[in-house]
């Protein structure tokens, strides 16, 4: 039943996933639809802005039409009639009217208004027709005749749209000037050919830009989309992978793109190697603290049976193996403490970020320490080199601990000559300590392993000296923690040289970094990590 529901719950996910799948869909038709809107309403307003300019030139031209038969026409003072609405109007607008050219004659005195006349009505698109009170056509330009309809005012302007477009109907009543009178009506209608033209041009054009112009943008935008998209999915079907399979080795390639994506998808994967290299040291400290745990348990074991079995009354094994189970839980409270300062050695860009030590001081009073717990070895100090003000980005703590680790080794794995050497100085770059001494020294294949966690070069004589193998490997998680480097040189039976390096710190950062910690240490007071 459980599996059932979680099978369910699985497909809902899977059916989810494919539902946000549609990103690009989404943002593609936002762009479009965002163009779409902003080109359609450009163009109406184009469009319209246009419609009127073109429309008010036409009803201008028509209105010349009307002002001029309306100048001839006044002067008669009763009901319209062809007799006497045709003399009214020129010799030339008769000719016009009848087919033949217009002749400009000098002698005619209505030349003026007749020209303006003929001008007008010889637009083709305008047709003219004056009616008289009883709707009877008294004059029409022989084009088409304008029908007239009743209409209240002195004028009434008309747009019809037709099939062939949009035609402009203006309706004027006549007046005589002499009576006052209304005598007739002029009907002109205007077929608007040039205006229905250029807006019919206008809406062709229009269309066919905005069709354009989505498809191009749309194109443009599931590119971006895409581009930004993909490098996403990719990065959703790493992280998919990788919490599948916490051991999966998936990584996002390289996106050559050099963008906040290609930072992302760098830190990204950097987040992952850390993830991974978190697990892979978790299993094998996980491993490795068992294995090193048994010897002690078993030994401290295999006492409590023996005076389990015989040796409760023999005072000396009693004493023997008291002696022994103690000095192996000794033994595994320094492991489990080393074990905890591997661990927390780790943590140091987290912990300790802002720390500065004076590397002299520190020096002098670590070479004085060892020499007082071990007044048999001359533990010598050289550091002729350095500045007595020098410092470096550590907490103070930590480089007590490196050194005492070196120091330390130095001693327990001396022969003869019991002399340690620690010597220091600074170049452009780093400041660098060198722990000498001249004890076994280490083979070459040696050095490489050294640094292992629990390798140790002869694990029963190591045991014997109390080392569990994690010095070295504590003192570098340390070094390489503040950006330092450790280096072993050494020869078989003539001693070693460790040597490890800083980054050289400027007295503006020091001064900075005091500061903060300053700053800082007001609150929380941070705790070492100290080698017992
Ligand atoms: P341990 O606690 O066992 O000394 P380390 O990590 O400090 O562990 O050292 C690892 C191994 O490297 C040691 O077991 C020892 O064999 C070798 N080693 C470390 N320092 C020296 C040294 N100064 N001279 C010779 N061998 C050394």
């Amino acid at each position: 039943m459980k599996m059932m529901t979680a099978h369910k719950k699985e497909k809902k996910k899977e059916t989810k996933s494919s539902k946000r799948a549609s990103l690009i869909v989404r943002w593609v038709s936002v762009v479009s639809l965002t163009i779409a809107v902003s080109f359609i309403l450009f163009s109406v307003i184009i469009y319209s802005t246009v419609s009127q300019q073109a429309l008010s030139q036409q009803e201008a031209s028509s209105n010349r039409v009307i002002v001029t038969l309306d100048r001839q026409l006044s002067p008669i003072p009763d009901e319209l009639q062809i007799a006497n609405v045709i003399p009214a109007l020129s010799p030339s607008t008769r000719r016009v009217l009848n087919g033949g050219p217009s002749i400009k004659s000098e002698d005619d005195a209505n030349t003026a208004f007749s020209d303006d006349l003929i001008s007008s009505i010889s637009n083709p698109d305008i047709s003219v027709a004056v009616y008289n009170r009883h709707n009877e056509v008294v004059f029409s330009n022989g084009k088409l005749t304008p029908k007239f309809k009743r209409f209240s005012g002195e004028r009434k302007m008309q747009k019809v749209m037709t099939p062939t477009g949009a035609q402009l109907f203006i309706y004027s009543r006549l007046v005589s000037r002499k009576t006052n009178r209304t005598t007739g009506y002029i009907v002109v209608q205007n077929a608007m050919t040039s205006y229905n033209h250029l807006m019919h041009n206008l809406l062709r054009w229009m269309i066919g830009i905005s069709l354009v112009a989505i498809l191009l943008f749309t194109l443009i935008a599931y590119i971006i989309v895409r581009d930004v998209v993909n490098p996403i999915k990719e990065i959703s079907k790493v992280a998919r992978q990788v919490n599948d399979d916490p051991n999966s080795t998936a990584r996002i390639k390289e996106l050559h793109r050099n963008d906040e994506l290609e930072e992302l998808a760098t830190s990204f994967n950097k987040m992952l190697d850390r993830m991974q290299s978190y697990i892979d040291q978790q299993k094998q400290f996980v491993s490795d603290v068992s294995h090193e745990l048994r010897t002690p348990v078993a030994v401290i074991e295999g006492h409590l049976n023996m005076l389990e079995r015989w040796g409760k009354d023999d005072p000396e094994i009693l004493d023997e193996s008291i002696n022994a189970s103690v000095q192996e839980a000794d033994r595994m409270k320094h492991l489990i403490q080393e074990m905890l300062d591997l661990t927390r050695a780790e943590q140091i860009d987290v912990l300790y970020p802002n720390k500065v030590t004076n590397v002299t001081a520190l020096l002098r009073r670590v070479t004085s320490d060892m020499a007082m717990v071990h007044p048999d070895f001359n533990i010598q100090l050289e550091i002729d080199d350095l500045p007595e003000d020098t410092e470096i980005q550590i907490y103070q703590g930590h480089l007590e601990q490196i050194l005492v680790i070196l120091i330390d080794n130095g001693i327990k794995y001396s022969t003869d000559q019991k002399q340690i050497n620690v010597s220091a100085g600074v170049t452009q770059d780093d400041v660098h300590i060198i722990v000498q001494d001249f004890g076994e020294g280490i083979s070459e294949q040696d050095q490489k392993k050294i640094f292992n966690r629990f390798y140790r070069v002869d694990k029963a004589r190591t045991r014997e000296k109390g080392g569990n193998g994690l010095g070295l490997a504590i003192a570098q998680k340390l070094v390489t923690s503040y950006h330092g480097e450790i280096s072993v040189d050494s020869v078989l039976g003539q001693g070693s040289q460790f040597k490890i390096s800083f980054p050289v710190l400027s007295p503006d950062k020091a001064k900075k970094l005091k500061e903060i910690e300053a700053e800082k240490y007001k609150n929380d007071v941070p705790d070492g990590i100290l080698k017992p």
